[in-house]
């Protein structure tokens, strides 16, 4: 089967195009055939070396396909159902292996590609704003990167609840697709700055919460944004890590809350997994959560996808398809 391989960690042309055996599914596995697989920036993260693999590997987390073969002892699945799940590692190929546990059918009228594009950053979207911090009608919330991926998505979800959302984007055209999102108020960050922003809007007050998947270049800010006893949710650094931090920082800026969360604590257990993927997915059938998928590569142009996301050219989902 065709693969991406990864021999040593770097930069985009480390993603080379490889010829690999089809695995076999091992206890409890489930072997997909992948029809849709999405591009996402933890991927990134392990292709730099930032979050650690062994070598060599095929990157992905996240994919859609059929099911070609049954592992021992997997139930609930059969061959040729249509499927999609966020825990496929090495979903950069033609085959991948998951774990059934992480495995939901895709449920009619969505298909693979659609599937695929809701499935990870969705339930990520959907822990964030249920779990996270759980929204209310008319709490405030600020999302950074608000035409990217999960911030449209997210957008969609705090405003169905009925949160006010204020989100930052880098360019009008992206600044368009998040108020069609739902965003009350989108902040342009590279003319104004956001910290004034959020203050201005919120009459000097702060948001409610900030969810922030930037990082490095936010982090600070962000904190300022927020009302006494506030939550930073924290929860990517696509500019780079946050540097250490003096934790009485909490204390004089309002008694504050930050969590670093990961979706894989929050889609441990069998149950709140079928909660988000099934929310997700029936939401994404019904018309309900809008996906926007304006970037599919083919697989042998994964390297061309990553170098577009980091370079803040693409907004929505990101496909590969094999
Ligand atoms: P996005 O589609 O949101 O792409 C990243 C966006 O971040 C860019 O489009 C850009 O938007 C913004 N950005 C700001 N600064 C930078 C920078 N220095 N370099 C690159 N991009 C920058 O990606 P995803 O939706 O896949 O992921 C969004 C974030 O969510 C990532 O940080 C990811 O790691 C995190 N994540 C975390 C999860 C978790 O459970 N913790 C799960 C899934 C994703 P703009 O042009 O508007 O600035």
């Amino acid at each position: 089967m065709q693969a991406i391989q990864i021999q040593e960690t770097g930069g985009p042309e480390v993603l080379r195009l490889a010829e690999l055996p089809i695995p076999h599914p091992g206890p409890g596995q489930v072997l997909l055939r992948v029809e849709a697989t999405g591009v996402n920036f933890v991927e990134i993260y392990f292709r730099r070396g930032v979050y650690k693999a062994a070598l060599p590997f095929t990157p992905g987390s996240e994919a859609a396909g059929t099911v070609e073969e049954l592992g021992p002892g997997v139930s609930g699945f059969a061959a040729g159902d249509l499927v999609a799940s966020a825990g496929v590692l090495g979903s950069y190929a033609e085959y991948a292996l998951v774990p059934a546990a992480q495995l939901v059918k895709v449920p009619a009228g969505l298909g693979p590609e659609k599937a695929a594009a809701a499935v990870l950053q969705g339930m990520t979207a959907h822990y964030l704003a249920y779990s996270t911090f759980p929204l209310k009608a008319g709490d405030t919330a600020l999302v950074h990167a608000g035409a990217g991926g999960v911030g449209l998505l997210l957008t969609q979800m705090a405003a169905k609840i009925g949160a006010r959302v204020f989100t930052t984007v880098s360019s009008p055209a992206k600044a368009e697709l998040s108020r069609e999102a739902g965003a009350a108020e989108v902040i342009l960050y590279t003319e104004q700055d956001f910290e004034t922003e959020v203050k201005r809007l919120t009459n000097g007050k702060g948001v409610d919460v900030v969810y922030d998947s930037v990082g490095k270049t936010t982090f600070d800010k962000s904190l300022n944004c927020l009302r006494p006893r506030g939550l930073l949710a924290l929860f990517g650094q696509a500019s780079g890590a946050v540097p250490p931090f003096d934790l009485a920082q909490l204390n004089s800026k309002g008694s504050l809350y930050i969590t670093r969360p990961s979706l894989w604590h929050y889609i441990a257990t069998r149950s709140e997994f079928e909660w988000r993927a099934g929310d997700v997915l029936n939401w994404a059938a019904r018309g309900e959560l809008k996906l926007r998928t304006e970037h599919t590569y083919p697989l042998a142009e994964a390297a061309q996808a990553q170098i577009d996301m980091e370079s803040r050219k693409t907004t929505g989902k990101i496909l590969l398809v094999p």
